[in-house]
């Protein structure tokens, strides 16, 4: 690094640490070191969005005309890195990092009136529709109906594992509008607003008895047509530039190192004069490191941010995720046991391990991205 980036590097961190020090209450901080999943507790992670929507940080990949902090690739991640540092609570970001950026680009303008600056605000929380039942690894088999009357469609089927449907009020989704030869077209993209009579959300409790994902049922729900986004049998397209934008703000290392701050609490508590533990951590703790070094390097070369390159950081981040909550579990020992659902090290260190199993599975299956880049690997992309 060049003396002059690590004077700039300097300066921005020295005002976001002043932030930090200022609006991170420790209320806040502790709902970021209790998340468990993807997202932290809804309402701690709604008032830490609602002050970095006062400070304009909320959502940095967006043009500064829409609302975005007007920062460069490696200050949003040098900000994200920091916020896993001092364990901000996760937002619940499905608005912020894909569909806002995905309706800045393709929306028609009353979707962008209508949903940007709700998003922004926080009044508007977005779920991902995308997997069914028979339509996960293989997306494009899915199936749920989208039937044209007059100016609606009309929605019958269900979508599976949604993240937050619960305390989500808007989904985008892929529906089925017709059966062609190629499975990829007759896909449509849907704004939906989860209060539309028809939709039903079922609770799906995970292994470590928590709430974050659901099935969602459609029973001829009527969604207007003017809530498409792209052409009718073109929504594989768009969702394929959702991705894009996708990649490119995602970040797979803060749930890393936030897990890492919560199991060197569980050592200072359970094991502080365990050698083998200690030196386990102080690896961990290197990867770490390497793996936040490493999104800086190829998140920031200024072109578009590949498939390959984030399939690389996500099987990387979420191997790295289940061996430091592995660590975090044998720590523990005994304590981890009472499974009441409780905040203590313990069985908070329980609750990681076992939510943590998903992680190799949700934003595609780590197989899935090995598949990719050995592809690429071989020149077969
Ligand atoms: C916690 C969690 C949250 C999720 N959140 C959402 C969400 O918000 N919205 C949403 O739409 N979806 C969500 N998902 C769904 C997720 O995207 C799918 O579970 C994932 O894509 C895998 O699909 P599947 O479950 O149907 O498994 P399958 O695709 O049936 O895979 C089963 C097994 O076969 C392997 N496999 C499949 N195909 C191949 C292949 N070609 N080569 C090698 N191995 C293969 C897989 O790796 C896996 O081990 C979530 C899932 C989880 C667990």
């Amino acid at each position: 690094m060049d003396a002059r980036t690590q004077i700039e590097d300097g300066v921005f961190l020295a005002e976001v640490r002043d932030f930090l020090a200022r609006e991170l209450t420790p209320e806040l901080q502790e709902a970021g070191r209790q998340t468990t999943h993807t997202y932290s507790e809804f309402h701690a992670a709604r008032a830490w969005q609602r002050k970095l929507h006062r400070r304009g940080w909320v959502a940095p990949v967006w043009p500064v005309a829409h609302g975005g902090a007007g920062w460069t690739a490696r200050q949003r991640l040098l900000f994200e890195h920091e916020c896993a540092r001092w364990d901000a609570p996760i937002l619940f970001a499905g608005g912020i990092r894909t569909i806002g950026p995905l309706l800045i680009a393709a929306g028609s303008p009353a979707q962008r009136e209508r949903y940007l600056p709700r998003i922004l605000a926080g009044d508007d929380y977005w779920c991902q529709g995308f997997s069914e039942t028979q339509a996960g690894s293989d997306l494009a088999a899915l199936q749920l109906a989208a039937r044209r009357d007059g100016d609606a469609y009309v929605l019958n089927g269900s979508k599976i594992w949604t993240t937050g449907a619960h305390d989500a009020n808007r989904m985008f989704a892929l529906v089925r509008t017709a059966q062609k030869p190629k499975r990829q077209d007759g896909i449509t993209f849907l704004l939906i607003d989860m209060d539309t009579p028809g939709i039903t959300v079922k609770p799906i409790i995970s292994l470590a008895g928590d709430h974050e994902v659901n099935q969602v049922f459609f029973d001829d729900a009527r969604i207007p047509v003017t809530q498409r986004v792209g052409d009718e049998d073109e929504g594989w397209a768009t969702a394929k530039l959702l991705m894009r934008f996708a990649r490119s703000s995602n970040t797979t290392s803060g749930l890393v190192r936030r897990a890492l701050n919560n199991a060197q609490r569980a050592i200072a508590k359970f094991a502080p004069g365990d050698e083998d533990i200690r030196m386990r951590k102080a690896q961990l703790e290197c990867e770490i490191t390497g793996l936040e070094a490493l999104e800086i390097r190829l998140l920031t070369g200024g072109g578009e941010v590949t498939e390959v390159t984030s399939s690389l950081l996500k099987t990387l981040a979420t191997e790295l995720h289940q061996r430091v909550s592995e660590l975090g579990l044998e720590t523990v020992g005994l304590a981890g046991q009472p499974m009441t659902h409780g905040s203590g090290t313990g069985e908070l260190a329980m609750r990681k391990y076992l939510n943590t199993r998903a992680a190799t599975i949700y934003s595609g299956t780590n197989e899935t991205h090995r598949n990719l880049m050995g592809g690429a690997l071989l020149g077969r992309l």
